[in-house]
């Protein structure tokens, strides 16, 4: 059906001042934009208006601070780009929210007409293997060239893969490619600098001295504390999946 305020042509009359672009092309351009992104459906509804800060009722603790200074980083994103290229390092424990923001960020910059891309990194080194071919030596252009022209791009999950040469090799070459373009690039790693616990892996053991020194150059480092938010909501009965609702003691 044609649309009522342009009925097809793409143009809409502006009483006094002529015609604009009609609304409806916008609105197109945006579920295209949102298609291309790869925005996994688990994350479809995560925004920044359904993310609640965790801590203790009326305390500002270290959770809520962090948190709540995690989520302004992100809003920050949005309003400052494209002025500012400095993209965001979410660090922190499994379910504080990490993917969720990096979503939320990249849905509203996609409302703001942002070419943006999701990967969790795991599935894109997958995908860049399953499409190597070795006669002629070289990955399919599909699947990089996406990732390195998008405007902003999120890899979630940094650190994740067993650091083999190749997957070092890989992660630095996509790293790089987008540093040297000024592209705004979001990570998310559960793998921290200065890990509690010595037994633990840190974020440099598991992509190497370079390229978390890479990483600072071209991300604010945003450290998320707080426990995982499935949990908490599990301890509420009868609570549906995600995004999730807020958990008792967290205040909006
Ligand atoms: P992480 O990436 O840190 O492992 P996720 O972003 O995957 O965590 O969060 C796990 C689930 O919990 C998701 O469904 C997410 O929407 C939800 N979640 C986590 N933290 C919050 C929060 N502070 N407010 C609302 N939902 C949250």
């Amino acid at each position: 059906m044609d649309c009522q305020y342009c009925f097809g042509t793409g143009w809409e009359i502006v009483k006094g001042s002529g015609a604009r672009p009609c609304r409806c092309r916008e609105e197109d351009r945006t579920a295209a934009l949102l298609t291309a992104s790869r925005i996994p459906r688990r994350y479809g509804d995560c925004s920044f208006a359904n993310y609640h800060p965790q801590g203790n009722n009326f305390v500002v603790d270290d959770v809520f601070r962090s948190q709540s200074h995690a989520l302004n980083d992100a809003q920050k994103l949005v309003r400052e780009f494209p002025i500012f290229d400095l993209g965001l390092l979410f660090m922190g424990p499994c379910g504080v929210g990490k993917t969720h923001l990096a979503v939320s960020t990249i849905r509203a910059l996609i409302d703001k007409g942002v070419r943006c891309l999701f990967y969790d990194f795991r599935d894109l080194l997958k995908e860049i293997q399953d499409s190597y071919n070795p006669v002629s030596n070289s990955t399919e252009l599909r699947v990089l060239e996406p990732v390195y022209q998008s405007d902003v791009l999120v890899l979630d999950e940094l650190g994740a893969s067993k650091p083999t040469d190749w997957v070092r090799d890989t992660m630095t070459q996509i790293i790089n490619t987008r540093y040297n373009d000024r592209k705004v690039t979001i990570f998310t790693t559960n793998y921290l600098d200065d890990p509690a616990n010595n037994a633990e892996e840190s974020l440099t053991d598991r992509v190497g001295v370079r390229l978390r020194s890479r990483l600072y150059e071209m991300c604010k480092v945003v450290r998320v504390k707080g426990n995982d938010y499935r949990t908490l909501i599990n301890q509420q009965p009868g609570q549906p999946t995600g995004p999730l609702p807020l958990p008792s003691g967290s205040r909006r």
